[in-house]
């Protein structure tokens, strides 16, 4: 028999077959079980009712008793009911775009309701738009709650009558058929050992709260159970992976990497880098397969980690390749190690999506002869006709750029898996980065490159552009080199395209030629254009460069010290300190300007401010983290995680993460094969949950 909560959808009372196409499409419901685990988002305490005059637009929903004053007669075309509602502290509009008659017959001016909603601000007025008007008289037999629960839905799905109220009453009917019948799935020692409400209790009370202690309760159980599983799941691979023990074996240093350290390494390495550069030594010598995800800040010299890690495997007989997520930084790595090599016996190339088609054939038959020790390259690298004779070590520069999935395709190029080192410059805590991407190791350069002066960020608004065209032509005076960069957010490309080009007039006007030189990189250039562009910049001849975000990761120019960000309110924390990166490579005092319009959200507010007041990637991570969440910051579909959450968020339940994690590895430690017949349970939740999700937590 079939399990309730395996059930299709759309034999719930109430769904029928449209709406359970329209759920599985819209939100992948598909079982009783994906809509029981269709959390609310949030909760509105129905027991607080507001008053009017506190109402204003940063309130999330508030729940109001008044009265109907009036309807507004708004012309037929467009569209349009308001109504006036009002209590003893003031009054606020309602407005209804649909079903305007029906609101219309069923509402009187006069009478008292109690209405619930979102307040907006439109034209300088307060406002609700579609309220919800309250049943007084409560449905008999059905599982409520005063703390109502809201659920996520869709524009589509609100057209088919399943917005959040609707979802609720599916909820309360599932539950009401199905909660006896749900099976635990935690086993009753850990239920015991953390004093965790029973699962029944825990859907019960995130659904329909009965009180807000049970609701945490039912949260912290919840939470706990999703971030246990995945832990579970990604240190029983890593045992696996250690168990295997199939990794190449690189088992010395070798004269290429000796001879470049002897002769060819241009500065000293920090004592970050070295530390690396022993971590993966020890890894790759090991005979197991290496996973490392290398931290580091901007600018703290990842590059010349992996090209030492490239020597090591070439002395060895074995072949790298690095890529890079665009062709700018592809081609930059393949000049500056081509160069570092210079007189060396080691073979570098280049392949990217323009590499000429003759020049191409040939690349590829040398490589997988084993006549190229490193190649260096973007996406092109995955293809399939790319075929490497020995492939020993993967590096992934800018990981967070990548997929999982594209990530994955490159050990496929490997009977044996090769050693993987994946780079960012995005520092997350370390349980969360091995949560995101799974079974990894994880080594940080927590140091950067002496003789670097910090980075000195300021905001100005829009309206003081002149005191920083001031500046920047001071900075020319004295020699430097400037970005001005302009947001480039895919949805609205035309746009951007408009902003930039405006931009670019603008600064050709004030900066003009042929006293000064601007340069401009954007993502519809071809890209010889792109490349002359930048190599104009590099050899310093341009001194001003307008680009979009393509510079965002790795281009490095030492001689560049102020960065100009347009619009700053549209980019993200983590951007925003990649794009700063860009400066500060050098000798010199560099500047960060953040430019905006006077009108910023608080969240905008909240980064500029953390942007000019410190310099530290990981305090920025942290904050983009509880700003955004995990899933922005690298992309939800990009992450490595086995599961999807439904209820946890990686950033700000990261204690029950840690929690989780330990509790995890008790367990295994305790019983490494999960055959104890108290965790019986266990391994049946991690078959089932894995089999209904695609697990990448094996690869990087
Ligand atoms: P990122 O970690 O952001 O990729 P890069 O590898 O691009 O940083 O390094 C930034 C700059 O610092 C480069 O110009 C590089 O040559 C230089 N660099 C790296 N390591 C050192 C070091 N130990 N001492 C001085 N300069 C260094
Ligand atoms: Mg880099």
């Amino acid at each position: 028999m079939t399990y309730i909560l395996d059930t299709e959808v759309k034999f719930l009372p109430g769904v029928g077959p449209k709406r359970a196409e329209l759920l599985q499409k819209e939100l992948s419901i598909c079982t009783f079980g994906d809509l029981l685990y269709h959390f609310p988002f949030r909760y509105v305490d129905k027991t607080r009712v507001y008053a009017i005059r506190e109402v204003n637009e940063d309130l999330p929903y508030v729940l109001l008793q008044g009265k109907i004053l009036g309807f507004r007669e708004v012309s037929a075309a467009q569209k349009r009911l308001v109504a006036i509602f009002a209590d003893s502290t003031g009054s606020i509009e309602l407005v209804w775009f649909k079903g305007i008659s029906f609101i219309q017959k069923n509402l009187h001016a006069g009478s008292v309701y109690t209405i619930f909603g979102k307040p907006t601000s439109f034209n300088g007025k307060l406002n609700i738009v579609h309220p919800e008007l309250e049943d007084m008289a409560k449905e008999e037999g059905k599982i409520t709650s005063n703390i109502q629960a809201v659920y996520g839905s869709t524009e589509r799905l609100k057209d088919m009558g399943l917005g959040t109220r609707t979802i609720g009453r599916l909820q309360s009917a599932l539950l009401g058929m199905a909660l006896p019948k749900i099976e635990e799935t935690l086993p009753q020692y850990i239920l015991e050992a953390n004093r965790f409400v029973s699962l029944r209790e825990a859907l019960l009370n995130i659904h329909f709260p009965q009180s807000p202690e049970l609701l945490k309760k039912a949260q912290d159980r919840l939470k706990f159970e999703e971030l246990f599983y995945v832990e579970l799941s990604i240190l029983r691979s890593r045992t696996k992976r250690i168990k295997a023990n199939n990794g190449f074996r690189f088992s010395q240093v070798g004269e290429l990497f000796n001879h470049f350290y002897y002769n060819n390494l241009p500065f000293e390495l920090t004592n970050a880098q070295k530390r690396v550069i022993k971590e993966i030594r020890a890894d790759t010598g090991s005979g197991r397969q290496m996973n490392r995800l290398l931290q580091g800040d901007v600018g703290s010299g990842k590059t010349m980690v992996a090209l030492m890690c490239m020597l090591i495997a070439a002395g060895n007989g074995f072949q790298s390749c690095i890529m890079a997520p665009t062709e700018i930084l592809a081609s930059q790595h393949f000049k500056s190690m081509t160069e570092m090599l210079h007189s060396m016996n080691v073979s570098v190339a280049l392949l990217t999506g323009s590499t000429k088609k003759a020049e191409r054939k040939n690349l590829l038959e040398r490589l997988a002869q084993g006549d190229i020790h490193i190649l260096v390259g973007t996406h092109a690298l995955i293809e399939d006709t790319v075929r490497f004779c020995r492939l020993g070590l993967v590096v992934i520069d800018e990981q967070h750029r990548f997929g999982v999935a594209q990530r994955g395709k490159l050990w496929e190029k490997s009977e044996n898996p090769p050693h993987i080192l994946v780079m960012t410059a995005t520092p997350i805590p370390r349980t969360l980065a091995m949560t995101l991407y799974g079974d990894l190791d994880v080594s940080v350069i927590d140091e950067l490159p002496p003789g670097r002066k910090p980075i000195k960020t300021v905001h100005f608004f829009d309206s003081k552009r002149d005191r920083v065209f001031g500046f920047m032509r001071e900075q020319i005076a004295a020699g430097r080199q400037i970005y001005v960069v302009y947001p480039l957010i895919r949805e609205s490309e035309k746009m951007d395209y408009k902003n930039l080009q405006d931009g670019w007039e603008m600064i050709t006007q004030v900066f003009p030629a042929p006293k000064y030189r601007v340069c401009m990189v954007h993502g519809k250039l071809k890209n010889t254009e792109k490349e002359e562009a930048m190599q104009e910049f590099v050899r310093g001849e341009a001194h001003i460069m307008v680009a979009t975000s393509v510079i965002e990761v790795g281009v490095n120019v030492p001689n560049a010290s102020v960065m100009v960000i347009e619009s700053t309110e549209r980019f993200g924390l983590a951007q925003l300190h990649q794009l700063r990166g860009r400066v500060g490579r050098g000798a010199e005092q560099s500047f960060c300007i953040l430019m905006s319009g006077v009108k910023l959200s608080a969240d905008s507010r909240h980064r500029i401010e953390m942007m000019c007041s410190t310099n530290d990637g990981f305090q920025i991570a942290e904050a983009d983290l509880k700003l955004r969440g995990p899933g922005d910051l690298e992309g939800t579909m990009q992450s490595g995680m086995a599961f999807n959450l439904h209820i946890a968020n990686l950033g700000a339940d990261s204690k029950i993460l840690e929690y989780a994690r330990q509790f995890a590895e008790q367990v295994l430690d305790a019983d490494p094969l999960l055959s104890d017949s108290k965790n019986e349970l266990l391994l049946k939740t991690l078959v089932k949950l894995r089999s209904s999700a695609k697990d990448y937590s094996v690869v990087s």
